[in-house]
């Protein structure tokens, strides 16, 4: 394509030459291989997240952000993840958990690997109900 061209839907915004927008997407680290997030972490002046898919617990966060590692929520708007970046109020006022509608994600670094006690458990099983059990009383 023409480079000129290029810059101007660039600047319109309907040209994006990396495919990274805020809608995040899934990819393979180019490093290590393993799977992450990456998008843009906010709607202007933002940053390129690269975030490791696995949701944290509050345990996981402090441990990211010890460790040296940005945090960001991820939600679903319907038809696409978003990723935000956790800002020091957002660590303070909504910990990993507390919202049903986002996750918590570290950033992803190729040395730091979350385990499973640093991330929140779901019950991924539907529980199962006995069927065919009679209403009526045994006796
Ligand atoms: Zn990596």
């Amino acid at each position: 394509m023409d480079t000129k061209i290029q810059k101007i839907l660039e600047a319109r915004g309907q040209w994006n030459a990396d495919g990274i927008s805020r809608k995040a997407a899934a990819r393979l680290c180019p490093l290590c291989r393993r799977p992450m997030m990456v998008g843009l972490d906010a709607d202007t002046a933002a940053f390129t997240a690269k975030c490791s898919p696995e949701p944290l617990n509050a345990t996981g966060e402090l441990l990211a952000l010890m460790a040296g590692l940005r945090t960001y929520s991820i939600s679903w708007l319907g038809n696409a993840y978003v990723i935000d970046f956790r800002d020091v109020d957002r660590i303070k006022w909504s910990p990993p958990g507390s919202n049903s509608r986002d996750d918590v994600l570290a950033e992803h670094r190729c040395d730091f690997v979350t385990t499973k006690q640093m991330t929140i458990t779901r019950n991924a099983i539907p529980p199962v109900y006995e069927t065919g059990v009679s209403d009526d009383a045994p006796f």
